[in-house]
Order: C-alpha cells, then sequence, then structure tokens
C-alpha cells in the first residue's frame, strides 16, 4: 500500500493532519498533542549521546587507586548507571581508558601501546593524585603526570580518589562528550 493510499484510507480522512496540503509548516507549539509524540534533534547530539551512555573502559589498573576503580564498578555504586560497566580485556573494544595509579617510566610504553591500539574517539580519565601529577613519588622513576605521554581529558584528584569522585569525574567527562561532539 503507498502513502497516497494510506492518507485516503477513511480512518484517515478525519485525522487533520492528513488534510494539510503538502509544505505546510507545523508548529508544534500550536498542537498540543504533538509536542508528546515528535522529537527534534541533530545528528551530532545522537550520536554524542549514544557515546558518552556506552562508553567501555579498558581493563586497566597499575596501583592502589585500582582497587577504587573496582570498588566504582561493585554494586554499591554500579558503573553500570553511566553505560560503563563492560571493562574490556581488550583495547581494540574500549573508548575509556582510566589510568588508576602511578605510571613508572617502565611502564609507560606499555601504557601508550594499549592507548594506540583503542580506535578512536577515545578518552583519557587520569584517576588520583599520582596519575595526575606524578602524586607523592617526586623522583626519577615515575612519571610526573601521565599527560606526558597520553591526553587526559578530565583529572581526578585524591590519594586514592573514592568511588564517588571518579563517578563525579565520569559525569565531568560525559559532559565534555556532550559539548564536544563531531560526527567521524
Ligand atoms: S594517588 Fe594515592 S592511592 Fe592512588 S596510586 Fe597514588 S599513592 Fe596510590
Amino acid at each position: 500500500m503507498g502513502l497516497s493510499d494510506r492518507l485516503t484510507r477513511p480512518e484517515m480522512k478525519d485525522d487533520p493532519l492528513a488534510q494539510l496540503p503538502r509544505g505546510t509548516v507545523i508548529h508544534l507549539g500550536e498542537d498540543e498533542s504533538l509536542n508528546d509524540s515528535v522529537l527534534l534533534t541533530t545528528v551530532n547530539k545522537v550520536v554524542s549521546w549514544a557515546r558518552r551512555s556506552s562508553i567501555w573502559p579498558v581493563t586497566f589498573g597499575l596501583a592502589c587507586c585500582a582497587i577504587e576503580m573496582m570498588a566504582t564498578a561493585s554494586s554499591r555504586y554500579d558503573i553500570s548507571r553511566f553505560g560503563m560497566e563492560l571493562f574490556r580485556a581488550s583495547p581494540r573494544q574500549s573508548d575509556l581508558m582510566i589510568v588508576s595509579g602511578r605510571v613508572s617510566r617502565k611502564m609507560a610504553p606499555v601504557l601508550r601501546r594499549v592507548y594506540d591500539q583503542m580506535p578512536e574517539p577515545k578518552w583519557v580519565i587520569a584517576m588520583g593524585a599520582c596519575a595526575s601529577c606524578g602524586g607523592m613519588f617526586n623522583n626519577y622513576a615515575i612519571l610526573q603526570g601521565v599527560d606526558e605521554i597520553v591526553p587526559v581529558d578530565v583529572y581526578v584528584p585524591g590519594c586514592p580518589p573514592r568511588p564517588e569522585a571518579l563517578l563525579y569525574g565520569i559525569i565531568k567527562l560525559q559532559e565534555k562528550i556532550d559539548k564536544g561532539a563531531k560526527w567521524i
């Protein structure tokens, strides 16, 4: 059945929308019934909404902060509320790296390799004082911030940050994705 057939069906004859001439501009505010049934948005907004609601972190922990990160995924804090419960064992299936702990210079090339293997678009959270700026380890063996080797989107302060702090950082990351979405 074609569209013209459908519009001439008996039940459509009483529908005021079906009687409108082609090209008529409908102002949603003038017809309250449409306010409940029509949603207008942009492709960019839909894409960024989908991305930020289904971020998959790479399974990756470096030190004591990783224990708090694991607690964030537990039932008490429930990171799945943000669509992030799928910690992936492969960087190729991940789009978020939570750097949870100090990064030694020996570990730095490994971390960078994991980051490089993640597909675009991807994001990084520096969790805790050590990942953000070296923390108490002001010495030759520890990177003074993971942003020396990968771009960081959100820094979460604390030693260690509580799961609530990590969740707050995740919400900030979602806001950032919402604002800066690009259709790629
Ligand atoms: S910030 Fe504190 S808890 Fe986190 S890795 Fe460094 S020393 Fe450990």
